[in-house]
């Protein structure tokens, strides 16, 4: 099936592994990026291809391209929790203008090209979750001003908007609930805990732990998360649909993990855990089973270990 996609945030970190993807598999792809947080060299290889167009612009300005478009991909945004200078602690303003007015100007491109949408939203809508793991039924548990909620509630409103889209122009809206995801072409200095944990053993630093070390999160393959998407875009399901791999580590089970597949990585030492950390996190990927057929099929050692090749080659340390 070879369609014609627009994916916002398409030099990103899922954005330019989701442009790999379609392209390999025959469509044609516009990519929009203000390479706020994407970057360049995540898309550089791409440039030389025919089927591959880059737009560089802010999502939340009005995005027009010319016809035909089949499917819209809302992708953009920034995503780590961390201090980093790409984080969305950092670029709150940011954070929220592309889930809110990005997700709405999106909307806009594909509601007048009559195209299928697919909105990238967040385990964070559940918030600190008190039940686990986590259904689409679930409506969560967030801290409407904490400093997360920049992230939260912007992506909150953008599934918000895409209900109502549904509803009032009965489109095609597809909302991915995508859980915590690891792999290739995330930024090194991302913040986020797998990169972190890969740079810093790579290094022969020591391993910065958050709190204790006992909150824990499901991790998923990118690659697996990719098919997840796609399969989603090409189905007829409409509304909300979780996205992640339901195998659950602490966050010292990690450590442990990436310690025993980098000799020389530094020791686990305790720092302060962010305000309104969730404790668990865990998807119920129920849904997507029976209506995608899809469930991840890399274990986390096996991820780790191609996430490691790569950020080998990408920091230059054989
Ligand atoms: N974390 C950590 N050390 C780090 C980065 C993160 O212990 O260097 C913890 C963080 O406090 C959280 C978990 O790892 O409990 C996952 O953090 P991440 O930033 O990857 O994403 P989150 O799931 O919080 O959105």
């Amino acid at each position: 099936m070879a369609y014609r996609a627009v994916v916002t945030g398409g030099a990103g970190f899922i954005g330019s592994n989701m442009s790999r993807a379609l392209l390999e598999r025959g469509c044609s792809v516009v990519c929009i990026d203000n390479f706020l947080t994407g970057r360049r060299t995540n898309i550089d290889d791409l440039l030389d291809n025919e089927r591959f167009e880059l737009i560089v612009q802010d999502a939340c300005e009005p995005i027009e391209v010319k016809a035909p478009i089949d499917a819209v991909l809302h992708l953009a945004s920034p995503a780590s929790p961390g201090t980093s200078a790409v984080s969305y602690l950092s670029l709150p303003f940011e954070t929220l203008d592309v889930g809110s007015r990005g997700t709405w100007s999106a909307l806009r491109l594909a509601h007048g090209h009559g195209a299928r949408f697919l909105f990238a939203s967040t385990s964070e809508i559940y918030g600190d979750p008190v039940l686990s793991p986590q259904p689409e039924s679930y409506w969560g548990n967030v801290n409407s001003i904490g400093p997360r909620s920049v992230y939260d509630e912007a992506k909150r409103f953008g599934e918000a908007l895409c209900a109502a889209h549904i509803r009032e122009f009965g489109m095609d809206v597809k909302i991915a609930r995508i859980f915590n995801t690891y792999g290739p072409r995330m930024r090194p200095e991302d913040g986020r805990v797998v990169s972190n944990f890969i740079v810093q053993a790579l290094r022969g630093e020591d391993l910065t732990i958050y709190g204790d070390g006992s909150q824990t999160r499901s991790f998923c393959f990118i690659d697996d998360l990719v098919a997840g998407l796609l399969a989603l875009l090409e189905s007829p399901h409409t509304g909300p649909m979780n996205l992640g791999n339901p195998g659950e580590f602490t966050i010292l089970e990690l450590a442990g993990l990436v310690r025993d597949l980098i000799p020389g990585a530094g020791e686990p030492v305790f720092e302060t855990l962010p305000q309104d950390d969730p404790k668990q996190r865990r998807p119920d990927i129920a849904l997507a089973g029976e209506v995608l057929g899809w469930a991840p099929k890399v274990a986390l050692p096996e991820g780790l270990g191609k996430t490691i090749d790569w950020y080998r080659a990408e920091l230059g340390i054989g």
